[in-house]
Formats: C-alpha cells, sequence, structure tokens
C-alpha cells in the first residue's frame, strides 16, 4: 500500500522512511506541506498519509483542511506527527480534518498499529463505496440484459429533449421490439428467449454511439436516444440498428436463431410536441406502422 510521509526533518523523514518501508509500504517522502497536498491531490495518489505537524508553507493542520476540500478522489486517512502534547493542539488538528495523530518521539510498534486501523477504515470505505456503487447499477439498470432500465431511460430521454429544445437541436428516439418474438418463447422456452434479449442488448449497444443512450423500455421493446443526430440521419442510425440484428443469425444454447426487430423513429425537430408521453406515443404509432407493414423495417413518424 502507498503511503505519503511529509516531513521536513530530514533525520525524522528517513527514520520514518526506513520504518515503513520495512513493513512492506511502498514509500512517497516528501519535505513539506505544499507537496504533501499535491501528491494528495493526485487522482491515483496515496490515501494513507503520515504528517508533521510544522512544516514550511503549509502545516500538517493546513494540508488535512485543504485534502477534505477534495470530494472527488477516495478518502485519504491521515495521520498527524506532532510533538505537541497540549489537549488544544490534537482538537486544532482533528478538527482540521486529521484522523488520528502520534506523538514524538514516536514508538515503531504504535506508529505500525495506527497505520493498520487506518487501513482497516480505507478497507471499509471501500467496501461501501462498492455496495453503494452496486445498489446505484441495480436501480437503474434491467438485470436481464443491463441495459438502462425504463425509468432511467425515459428521464434522459426528457433530458435530452429539453436540452436539444433549449440548443435548438434534435433529440432522435427509437422504439424496437423484436418480431415474433413469442415464437421464439415459445419454441425454445423462456431460457433461450432471455439469451436473446441479451445478445440483442449487446448488439444494440455496439450499434450505437458510446455517448448515446440504450434502455430496454419492456420486455422484449428497448428504447434508443441517440446525441445530436439530426431528423435526416435518424432513420439511416435506425437502419443500421435494424440491420445489426437481421444480418446474422444470434447464436443460443438451441442453435443460431434468425431474429429481426422493428423500429419507430422519431425526430423532436420535425415536432412541436412537449410531453415526453406525446413523443413515446408518436414513436410506438411509427412502430406500429412498421409492425404492420411487414417487421423488419424502420418507419419515421411523421406529423
Ligand atoms: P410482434 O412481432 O408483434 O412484436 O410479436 P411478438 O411475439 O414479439 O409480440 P408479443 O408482444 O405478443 O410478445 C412479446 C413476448 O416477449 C411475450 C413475452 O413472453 C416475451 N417476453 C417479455 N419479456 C421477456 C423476458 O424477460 N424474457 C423472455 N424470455 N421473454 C420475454
Ligand atoms: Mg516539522
Ligand atoms: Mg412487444
Ligand atoms: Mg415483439
Amino acid at each position: 500500500m502507498k503511503i505519503l510521509i511529509a516531513e521536513d526533518d530530514a533525520m525524522s523523514r528517513h527514520l520514518l522512511l526506513k520504518t515503513l518501508e520495512r513493513e512492506g509500504y511502498e514509500v512517497i517522502s516528501v519535505d513539506n506541506g505544499q507537496s504533501a497536498l499535491q501528491q494528495l491531490s493526485l487522482p491515483d495518489g496515496p490515501r494513507l498519509a503520515l504528517l508533521d505537524w510544522m512544516m514550511p508553507e503549509l502545516d500538517g493542520p493546513g494540508v488535512c483542511t485543504e485534502v477534505r476540500k477534495q470530494h472527488n478522489r477516495p478518502y485519504v486517512h491521515i495521520v498527524l506527527v506532532t510533538s505537541r502534547k497540549e489537549k488544544r493542539d490534537i482538537v486544532v488538528g482533528l478538527e482540521a480534518g486529521a484522523d488520528d495523530y502520534l506523538t514524538k518521539p514516536w514508538d515503531p510498534a504504535e506508529l505500525t498499529a495506527r497505520l493498520r486501523v487506518g487501513q482497516r477504515i480505507l478497507l471499509l470505505e471501500d467496501r461501501l463505496v462498492e455496495a453503494r456503487e452496486t445498489m446505484r447499477f441495480k436501480a437503474t439498470h434491467d438485470p436481464l440484459t443491463s441495459l438502462l432500465n425504463r425509468g432511467v431511460i425515459v428521464d434522459l430521454l426528457a433530458r435530452e429533449l429539453t436540452r436539444t429544445r433549449r440548443e435548438d437541436g434534435c433529440t432522435v428516439m427509437m422504439l424496437g421490439d423484436l418480431d415474433h418474438f413469442k415464437v421464439v418463447n415459445d419454441g425454445y422456452g423462456h431460457v433461450v428467449g432471455d439469451e436473446v434479449l441479451r445478445e440483442i442488448a449487446r448488439r444494440l449497444l455496439t450499434s450505437v454511439r458510446s455517448y448515446d443512450f440504450v434502455g430496454r423500455y419492456g420486455g422484449e421493446e428497448f428504447l434508443i436516444v441517440l446525441n445530436n443526430c439530426s431528423s435526416t440521419e435518424a432513420i439511416t442510425r435506425a437502419e443500421e440498428v435494424r440491420s445489426g440484428i437481421a444480418s446474422h443469425p444470434v447464436q443460443t444454447t438451441c442453435g443460431p436463431l434468425p431474429i429481426t426487430m422493428s423500429l419507430g423513429v422519431f425526430a423532436s425537430r420535425d415536432w412541436s410536441l412537449h410531453l415526453v408521453e406525446e413523443i413515446l406515443a408518436e414513436a410506438d404509432s411509427a412502430l406500429y406502422r412498421a409492425k404492420s407493414e411487414g417487421r423488419n423495417c424502420v418507419r419515421l413518424a411523421e406529423p
């Protein structure tokens, strides 16, 4: 584990360095508070820091104050090293954002024990962050396909519509529905149906740009929101999505299955509609036309 030592006294710094290296730490050592802050501001900088209290330019508590202002990087566990023993000073250090302190002359066993406490806290933080990320992912994504879920994709659509209206741009969205999907389920079972849905999700993601949004709107219905796409491009882009599915069969545990998708496309510039529900209804009508006009095709919603 990386650890930062900031100590202006060369002798003390060397002693700390040797002690910590012996403990297996990857040590970065600096001799002033400004360099300490620089190290702790790096995206992959150390997460454990041992800061001397008194240093030129920026002292230990000063570094703590600055580090605690950063919210875009993982938590840093900071131990202040001080020769001050007065309660009042310790309070100042802790209030500035230090997690712990050690008084000089420090005892190597106490030093390493306190750093292990720090590591335990960091581990706990990592687990909490991981749990939060998992929860966030589950709340926003569909469990079967890992695409954005219905609530999120519809919200994104609404947000894109507001943004492009303000910037006098165009939001293009497509509603795609697999053709005769019931036949897959009825003929090969739900598990194979699920395999197809997962593969379709993967293909949809590969047929759009990284900044477009793909969501699972319903059972075998998908909603795609394209960023910065003109209404003239809309059909071409939808055709790419359609052919990305129709061009080659989906490999399943029951062998290759030919799958196709019908799409209804909506380009906001051609319309004066405001409500996302109205827009979804228009895309759905276009999709219905694609279905009734033979499936495996694209239809544009026209005012
Ligand atoms: P059309 O071409 O008119 O769209 O015909 P279709 O058979 O695709 O349409 P329909 O809406 O009648 O059938 C959709 C099917 O999708 C029915 C439902 O069982 C299936 N389905 C919905 N969600 C899932 C899922 O999560 N897994 C599986 N395997 N099937 C699903
Ligand atoms: Mg000092
Ligand atoms: Mg359907
Ligand atoms: Mg269908």
